[in-house]
């Protein structure tokens, strides 16, 4: 028998990272970091399932670090197996691994400096930029629905998952002391008709399903709403002589936003306006997009015949150098920045924030989640004056937010990927997801008439 045994991504939405036994060798499923509170995911960071060595392979959902941002660390502690993931997932990991090093590296500086004010020994990075590299060498990509083989008994396809560029859910066909099985593993599934991405595909026919279920209660707005929202914001602030500061993810929302920007100009919907993204990992993310169009959905790649380069707008500037990014802020006029990082706790947003959060005609505008205990989150939930830098700052400007352009199924999809099951899944394992989330999501599923679906626990080890 094979076995399924639990260990990231449990009753939270960080850490994915499940193993699969097949023949007695062990196979992982993504290899994601912890994020959140310092204490608890620096000890979750450090601690494996088994020995890294004993791992035979890895096979990658997608590029998100929550879901990639360990394998430098694996890589480093004995792993030197191939770990399987689609082109666009390979090429996007050899941009953000290394960034997620760096920021491993200023993380352990800053805690570093707080120890030795007290007397107390330095701790390492988690990794560093040399293992995030060990662990890019070890990729192997595979185009979408081929079958490759990971490891005795047990092959692998992907299929579109429509969360991010190269972005899949992996089809597992297992063969273990003459049983056979299969597995679905859905990675982030993705909405469909949202911009640049395909659709995601049907979930194939399996008997033990792993989902994600981060919106598992939730019903998103849906997307042409938020564009619209978006465009209408975009011409209210230039009318009226402001600025629209846009903090965003350098990869996956900046691409999105710079789509929106390009069909609206190309639509006349807005004047060829200033545009500049302030973010060297925004701008190798962009380069990856560029070389991936089989990723794109048909829309896109209309886009791209008519008016070139759907991330090129002649009026956008990709900003790398710190120097420029200064100068920019000398800038006057009507404009559109997008910087990051999306919840406003590091990089350089905080500038282009502190410099225009006074002047009312301006609009920070949120396009993704912002987390609790976050600048961002302040800013949403209306803070009067904000503290950048040690000083303090009057919020003048309008703050607003747009919820639709999530990349995560909420509810509705997801019962839409799961309902068509039934007849054929015996388990549904539900990750990625708080209690309440999957709790909701299990709920609807049984009304439905799909049973055994339940949330996944840390740990938890079952013989499939
Ligand atoms: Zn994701």
């Amino acid at each position: 028998m094979a076995e399924l045994l639990f260990h990231g991504a449990c009753e939270e939405v960080t850490g994915s990272m499940h193993m699969l036994r097949v023949r007695n060798k062990w196979v992982a499923l993504d290899c994601g970091l912890f994020q959140g509170r310092r204490a608890d995911s620096e000890a979750k960071n450090r601690q494996w399932p088994m020995n890294p060595n004993e791992i035979s392979a890895v096979v990658l959902s997608h590029a998100h670090i929550d879901h990639t941002g360990r394998l430098p660390l694996l890589a480093r502690d004995g792993f030197d197996g191939p770990i399987h993931c689609t082109p666009a997932t390979r090429d996007l990991s050899a941009v953000m691994l290394p960034d997620s090093a760096h920021i491993q590296q200023e993380d352990a500086q800053y805690v570093n400096n707080r120890r030795a004010r007290k007397g107390l020994d330095s701790i390492e990075p988690l990794y560093d930029e040399d293992d995030a590299i060990a662990a890019v060498r070890l990729m192997r990509s595979v185009s979408y629905d081929a079958w490759f083989d990971v490891a005795p008994g047990l092959s692998a396809r992907f299929h579109e998952a429509g969360h991010m560029l190269g972005s899949a859910g992996v089809e597992l066909a297992i063969e273990d002391n003459g049983a056979r099985r299969t597995l679905y593993f859905s990675g982030d599934v993705g909405r469909p008709r949202t911009p640049i991405l395909r659709d995601p595909a049907p979930f194939p026919s399996a008997s033990i399903v792993i989902c994600e279920a981060t919106y598992g209660a939730r019903v998103n707005e849906p997307v042409a709403d938020a564009r619209e929202a978006f465009v209408k914001i975009v011409k209210a602030t230039i009318d009226r002589g402001g600025k629209v500061i846009i903090p965003a993810f350098s990869v996956g929302r900046t691409q999105t936003i710079m789509y929106y920007l390009h069909e609206a100009i190309s639509a006349n919907l807005l004047p060829h306006l200033p545009v500049f993204v302030d973010s060297p990992l925004a701008l190798n993310a962009t380069e990856v997009f560029r070389t991936h169009p089989e990723c794109f959905d048909q829309e896109t790649r209309k886009l791209q015949q008519h008016a070139g380069d759907p991330f090129g707008l002649s009026c956008c500037t990709y900003i790398r150098e710190v120097e420029e990014s200064k100068r920019l802020h000398q800038f006057k006029g009507p404009c559109v920045i997008i910087s990051a990082s999306g919840m406003c706790e590091a990089g350089r947003i905080r500038h282009h924030i502190k410099n225009n959060v006074q002047d009312a005609r301006n609009t920070l505008l949120f396009v993704g989640y912002q987390a609790v205990n976050t600048l961002g989150r302040r800013l949403v939930d209306g803070v009067k004056a904000i503290t950048l830098f040690h000083e303090e700052y009057a919020v003048r400007c309008q703050v607003l937010q747009i919820h639709g352009f999530s990349g995560h199924a909420d509810q509705t999809d997801l019962l839409r990927s799961l309902i068509p099951l039934r007849g054929t899944a015996e388990r549904i394992f539900l990750v990625h997801a708080e209690p309440e989330q999957s709790t909701a999501l299990t709920a609807k599923l049984n009304e439905a008439g799909v049973h055994h679906a339940a949330l996944a626990r840390r740990g938890e080890r079952c013989e499939i």
